[in-house]
């Protein structure tokens, strides 16, 4: 039997599983930071654990990593790796430095049953929602590898992490715990294609950054490039959106918006889009398209992402062209495509 990995228990869900064990709540505390702040890689370098817990430890958990499969590197910096899981499935995680911050994106599904047409990981076959654990072990696989401070989380890797809320939900709580990973809200941000149920407001607690990928500015298209769009459409998104502003006290939402040639980059889809935004305090991050083999849309050309920032900008909405990273590795936005073995 395979043991449990306690990479993504919280203190008090360690303290309940030592409990069944016969540990004790200062064990569970002892261990602890030994996982989330040393980053220790096995039991035994645990020295202020008594002999016979850490041989207990040894004998029934884990803190592995996942085993790494490759680790590419992209002429701008930005390393892509491949891990592979216990199961024998494999995901992607993305490590992107820049001068003052080192951000990490993770995936928090293997495959994804959105099925956006403009994704690649979207054309993977959805096979199942990562644990808390495998979540956080990217993060534990970056911090050991990687030099500099992770300084940034962003959830948007494989998969839509609404769909795998409560590991998520954990995930959070390991990285904002001061006695954990300590990240400051603003530094983590999570991104959705809109699944509203009560996803989007019970993610409102945390505070942290919300980014939603809206890629159209009306019904019609939107559920075209994103079949989501036919359950919950952008007047829904819209008000839940809001509600998350009200209740989180984030300085703003971020919208994201792929520039796809002829599909949804003219003058009318900027002025649509200017309309549906003028009532809530956010940014736009327009994305230009990384295409990969297959794709049925091409990227708009320079000048029409110009004009389309333009418009934006000149009707007062905060907007940006996102500077796309790991081009050449497939590591950019919608690009990653791990293996299910399903
Ligand atoms: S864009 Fe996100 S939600 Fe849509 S298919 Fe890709 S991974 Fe899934």
């Amino acid at each position: 039997m395979s043991k449990i990995n306690l990479l993504g228990f919280t203190l008090e869900q360690l303290k309940s599983e030592f409990l069944k064990t016969g540990l004790t709540d200062l064990d569970a505390k002892r261990v602890f930071p030994w996982i989330h702040v040393k980053l220790a890689q096995s039991f035994n370098s645990m020295s202020d654990v008594p002999l016979n817990v850490r041989d207990f430890l040894q004998s029934n958990y884990s803190i592995d990593r996942p085993e790494c499969s490759t680790v590419q590197k992209s002429s701008d910096e930005t390393q892509k790796a491949l891990l592979k899981l216990e199961d024998g499935n494999c995901i992607e995680t993305v490590l992107i430095p820049e001068a003052k911050r080192t951000t990490v994106c993770v995936s928090s599904q293997i495959g994804c049953p959105i099925g956006c047409k403009f994704c690649y990981t979207g054309t993977q076959k959805f096979v199942r929602n990562l644990t808390s654990s495998e979540i956080i072990s990217q993060i534990f696989f970056w911090k050991d590898r990687f030099e500099k401070p992770i300084t940034n989380i962003v959830f948007m890797g494989m998969g839509e992490p609404l769909l795998n809320f409560e590991n998520l939900s954990n995930t959070i709580e390991l990285l904002l715990d001061e006695k954990a990973h300590n990240f400051s809200r603003h530094k983590i941000t999570v991104s959705t294609s809109g699944v509203i149920e009560n996803e989007i407001i019970n993610l409102a607690r945390w505070g942290i950054k919300l980014a939603i990928s809206l890629h159209a500015s009306n019904d019609e298209k939107r559920s075209y490039l994103m079949p989501i769009n036919k359950k919950y459409d952008i007047k829904t998104l819209l008000t839940a959106a809001k509600k998350y502003q009200k209740i989180s006290r984030t300085d703003h939402i971020t919208f994201e918006y792929l520039l796809l040639k002829d599909i949804n980059d003219t003058d009318s889809d900027a002025s649509e889009l200017i309309k549906l935004l003028k009532f809530i305090r956010c940014k736009v991050n327009l994305i230009t398209f990384n295409s990969w083999l297959g794709s049925q849309f091409i990227g708009s050309d320079g000048n029409r992402v110009q004009n389309f920032l333009s418009t934006l900008l000149s009707s007062g909405i905060r907007a940006i062209v996102r500077k796309s990273r790991g081009n050449d590795i497939l590591a950019a936005c919608g690009q990653l495509k791990g293996r299910s073995s399903r």
